[in-house]
């Protein structure tokens, strides 16, 4: 395979010289010159899905964990923007008009006196598809899920509580407390609220019952404003559900936002933070959540994770025109 390919790449190579009318003596020199092709790949076909950067004293990890296809993102997914407009965006983003990939990312902080997980994924594949790569990236990345001390639940949506337990209804994490907010439970534990929910989500209400009534015993709710833990303090962030919430997250002078779905991709949300996504239950609120805490974030200058980000989920925003520019954190070593 490789010799074929690099016979073929000394053919163009001598059909390019032979263009520029360069002599045969160079030819032959130029084509000897070339470096063997390697026998097999130097190492794994990928690096393994997770990225690692330090907060003051805490260690933050970004977890992979697939991706699920959207086959065709400019119906019926922006609900107040018209397909030509979403097509519009998705070109200048360089982003498929088709099958547009929605990521999943798990933000993991290690605070020195546990390990938080904020949400816990799809759940190893239960939602199909590429879903489900958490846990070989939790293994690539040193993580044992044992080792989870908490887990910050965000809001209720299958993509982030699935991975709460297993097929066969297991618990993923033995030995975390489940900190959830309130509001969101108030709202998804009772069947009452079904006919406040779009149709597509009615499945919430027996997901959140069956993902956390394993852990009834280790579960906790929390309030806005509240400290679950040193220096991780809950913030209302409601809209996209009832009970939305993210996480402010400061370790000496550094500070970090969790914002989960707030937004989802920034091509498109943050780009233009009125595009209402047919996952938000109201979508007006999470409008004004949007602009309100990304407005905050871009004048703070703050680090955020995201869970719907192109990986590894994290970064910068800045104001721009109506609405954001997101900008990707830099890589660095931890040395
Ligand atoms: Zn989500």
């Amino acid at each position: 395979m490789h010799a074929v390919f690099g016979r073929r790449s000394a053919f163009a190579g001598l059909s390019a010289a032979a263009a520029l009318g360069l002599g045969l003596p160079m030819l032959i020199r130029s084509a000897a010159a070339q470096p063997a092709a390697p026998a097999a790949p130097p190492g794994p076909a990928q690096a393994p899905g997770f990225f690692r950067f330090k907060l003051g004293d805490f260690t933050v990890t970004m977890v992979h964990d697939g991706f699920s296809p959207r086959p065709n993102p400019l119906e019926g997914f922006i609900r107040n923007a018209t397909p030509a407009d979403v097509e519009q965006a998705l070109r200048e983003a360089m982003l498929p008009t088709q099958n547009l990939p929605n990521p999943f990312t798990v933000t993991f902080i290690d605070t020195g006196r546990g390990i938080i997980a904020f949400d816990a994924g799809t759940g190893g594949g239960q939602l199909g598809g590429r879903t489900g790569t958490l846990p070989a990236n939790l293994r690539a990345a040193g993580i044992d899920p044992a080792a989870v001390t908490m887990v910050a639940v965000s809001h209720f949506h299958a993509d982030h509580i699935t991975g709460l337990t297993t097929a066969d209804n297991a618990v993923v994490f033995p030995n975390a407390e489940i900190w959830v907010p309130a509001a969101e439970w108030a709202f998804w534990s009772d069947e009452s609220n079904s006919g406040r929910a779009p149709e597509a989500q009615r499945g919430t209400f027996a997901n959140t019952r069956r993902r956390l009534t394993p852990y009834q015993a280790r579960m906790r709710q929390f309030q806005d404003g509240q400290e679950i833990a040193a220096g991780v303090r809950a913030m209302a962030a409601y809209g996209h559900t009832p009970g939305h919430s993210v996480f402010y997250v400061t370790s000496g002078a550094e500070q970090l936002f969790v914002m989960a779905d707030t937004s989802s991709r920034p091509d498109l949300f943050l780009r233009n933070p009125h595009w209402q996504s047919v996952f938000d239950v109201d979508g007006a609120m999470a409008t004004e959540t949007r602009r309100r805490l990304f407005g905050r974030i871009a004048d703070d200058r703050a680090r955020f994770t995201a869970y719907h980000f192109n990986f590894p989920s994290n970064g910068y925003v800045s104001r721009w025109g109506e609405g954001f520019r997101f900008h990707a954190a830099e890589w660095m070593s931890l040395e």
